[in-house]
């Protein structure tokens, strides 16, 4: 069965170097994914690698996971939650909610993770804003590796985290010399992602960095590594709106864009971030129009 793959482009989140992986021109959602950013992994001695100022967001959840290290969030609902590797915070931004995340004052020293976004159905994208934070995530366990299901389901193993429509989202980790099968969703459509060390899906070289893009009507995977892999993977139905992405906003049509960024800069919407030190972002100038939608749907 063919692969698709498309390079993560680099880019500048403040004073850290990201690889965004979602949206490329080519493929704009997988599921409900519509954004996927790895950064580390990295160390420092001092300061705060990770520094994202008060911003808001509208239409989607922020979903923040680590594999090193530890961020610090902060929203306007008034939640302060510092996650570490292996925990979860999922940010359901509803109609309107602001954030911030940076690296906390006392850290070991070390950052790596992923940031991503799921796009809110219509039904649920205009509800109110929602913020949790996930301690213990289920782990399918085998043979030759493990799965630990962040988001949705996999072999009927379901994540406590709130969602909102069939999706999963999963680190998958593959022991040296092993081989993990995975039953996966017929009906989803899926990515992997190479997180670190190497692997090898069905005898093609997977590389880190690189959007691999799985069609649906799949029923299994199975993926080796020779040397500890571990691999995000992602996956859900077929996202059937069409969305608009701008910034930091997933919505339907320019309009609301326009006006959720008025609403940004005017202070009259998306609430306070308290205790971040240091002044908000401010929108970029909306020229044109908004981001197409996703050319595959
Ligand atoms: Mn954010």
């Amino acid at each position: 069965m063919t692969i698709e793959s498309w390079p993560a482009h680099h880019a500048q989140l403040g004073p850290l170097t990201i690889r965004r992986a979602l949206p490329v021109r080519q493929r704009r959602m997988v599921g409900p994914w519509c954004f996927l950013d790895r950064y580390g992994p990295l160390t420092f001695q001092a300061g705060k690698p990770m520094d994202v100022a008060p911003h808001p967001h509208m239409g989607l959840q922020t979903v923040s996971w680590l594999l090193d290290g530890e961020v610090l969030h902060r929203d306007s609902l008034g939640f302060e939650s510092l996650i570490v590797a292996g925990e979860l915070n999922v940010m359901t931004s509803g109609r309107a909610i602001a954030h911030s995340e940076e690296t906390p004052g006392r850290s070991s020293g070390v950052l790596n993770g992923v940031q991503l976004w799921v796009a809110l159905p219509d039904a649920v994208r205009n509800s109110d804003p929602a913020f949790n934070h996930y301690h213990d995530l289920p782990v399918i366990e085998s043979r030759d590796g493990s799965a630990t299901v962040i988001m949705g389901a996999l072999e009927g193993v379901h994540s406590p985290a709130l969602s909102f429509s069939p999706m999963i989202g999963a680190q998958l980790s593959i022991v040296r010399g092993g081989e993990l099968w995975l039953d996966l969703n017929r009906r989803f459509e899926h990515a992997l992602f190479v997180l670190d060390g190497s692997a090898t899906l069905e005898g093609e070289q997977l590389s880190p960095d690189i959007l691999y893009y799985l069609a649906p009507d799949r029923a299994e995977l199975s993926l080796s590594s020779p040397d500890n892999a571990r691999i995000l993977l992602l996956g859900g139905t077929p996202f059937e709106e069409r969305i608009l992405m701008w910034w930091n906003f997933v919505a339907r049509t320019h309009d609301e864009i326009e006006r959720a960024r008025s609403e940004w800069q005017t202070g009259t919407r998306f609430g306070e971030v308290k205790g971040y030190a240091g002044a908000r972002i401010d929108a970029p100038a909306l020229t044109g129009r908004a981001a197409p939608p996703n050319p595959a749907s």
